[in-house]
This record gives structure tokens, sequence and C-alpha cells, in this order.
């Protein structure tokens, strides 16, 4: 048997060689750092919520390129979230949250690309969000540095600039649901597998982009991702 049309598989490329991760499905977290969930309008903790977005939604950039992405239709309200990624290397499901890290492949750059008008009319209607968040190329994401390398990462600092000036600066250790805790509650409900990615949320400043603006990011440890809207 053959397949009709070709296979295709998202992948990202690892730092320290030739190597690619494939990527089976992206998980994103909502609402997880205070500042970033009082500028949507929220002050309560609450357990983490998850989201997803298709895997060839991912867009590898390599360190010292401008990925082009193009600026997506049917929003007039584009906006940047800077976020933390992590990549799942070892398959699991109820994971304890103390053998969490032991599923972790690698960490990424990766910026949750959002058409914030969409995704609000959406939400206030109760619908699925994925017009707002799952459509094309809606996860730029920097190479996966592995853990072997960078160690358990648990606070560094995160930031985002437009066209130079900064938009978004925070630390990870201001994440409502640390990485453990999320990996322990995600996997309550979905079995995790190698190729995972999870978009771990983004901190508060979020902001609209327009066509022709350049967006810097970075993770301090795992370097730059740059993009430019098209
Ligand atoms: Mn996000």
């Amino acid at each position: 048997m053959n397949y009709v049309f070709p296979l295709t598989q998202s992948a990202v490329p690892i730092a320290g060689g030739d190597a690619l991760f494939p990527v089976r499905r992206i998980y994103c977290v909502g609402r997880n750092y205070a500042d970033h969930a009082k500028e949507m309008g929220f002050d309560a903790r609450e357990l983490p919520f998850f989201f997803c977005k298709p895997a060839d939604a991912a867009v590898a950039v390599l360190p010292g390129t401008v990925g082009k992405i193009a600026f997506p239709p049917r929003t007039e309200n584009f906006h940047h979230e800077i976020e933390l990624v992590v990549a799942i290397g070892k398959a699991g499901s109820n994971i304890p949250v103390d053998q969490a890290d032991a599923h972790v492949f690698g960490y990424a750059v990766g910026l949750d690309m959002t058409r914030r008008d969409l995704q609000f009319a959406l939400r206030d209607k109760g619908r699925p969000w994925e017009l707002g968040k799952a459509f094309d190329q809606s996860a730029p994401i920097g190479i996966i540095h592995p853990v072997s390398e960078t160690g358990i990462i648990d606070k560094s600092g995160i930031w985002l600039k437009v066209n130079g000036q900064e938009r978004q600066n925070s630390d990870l250790a201001k994440l409502i649901w640390s990485v453990p805790e999320i990996i322990a509650n995600l996997s309550e409900y979905f079995t995790l597998a190698p190729g995972d990615l999870i978009f771990t949320g983004t901190p508060e400043g979020v902001g609209k982009v327009q066509k022709g603006d350049v967006l810097i990011g970075g993770i301090a440890g795992l370097g730059e991702l740059s993009i430019e809207l098209c």
C-alpha cells in the first residue's frame, strides 16, 4: 500500500547537531502568569487549562535567521505571546509531579501567536478557540536545547521586543503552574509521548502586531527567536 499524498512531518532542529525533533502534538497552557491573567480579565488562581494547535502550526526558526511568518487572514488584532516551550522525550500518563522532569527532552523559545479578536469572540460565546489559536504558522519556535545540556530550567528571564521596543519581560519563576505541575496535570488527560511540545503560557505585555513588524524574543540560556510578519 502507498499513501496517496506524500507524508509530511513537522520537525524542530535540535541544538548541537543535525538531529530533528519530530512534532507529534502541540499543547498550550492558558493564563499561567498572574499579571497576564489580570490583563485578560481574570485574577483567581485556577487549575491549569489547555488548548491545542496542530503539529504543522510549528514553524522552526534557526538561530541567526529571521523566520518569515504570513500575517494571518480574518484578524484585526493579531497578538504575540512569548513562551517557554517544553519538548517531551518520554511517554507517560498520570505522571507524578516529582517524576515529571524525567519526561523533558529539552526546551525552546516559542511564540503562541493569537488572533485575539477571534479568540475573545469565541471565548465569550463559550465556543472552541481553534480559529483564534490553531491557525497556520501560529507556533513559531526556536531550536530545541536538550535538557542534558541546559539542566532543568525553572527560572530564567523571558522577554519579547517588537521592532526593538520591549513588550514583554518577566521570569519563568513567575509561572503559576511550574513545568512539572503542567506535565503532571496534562498527563492526567492525555498520554504524553515523545514529540509532544507544551507551550507553557505567556507573561504580561501581550499586544498587537502588524505586517512588517519584526519580533525578537528570548529566554536566558535558550537563545533568541526572530520572526518577521509578511
Ligand atoms: Mn499562550
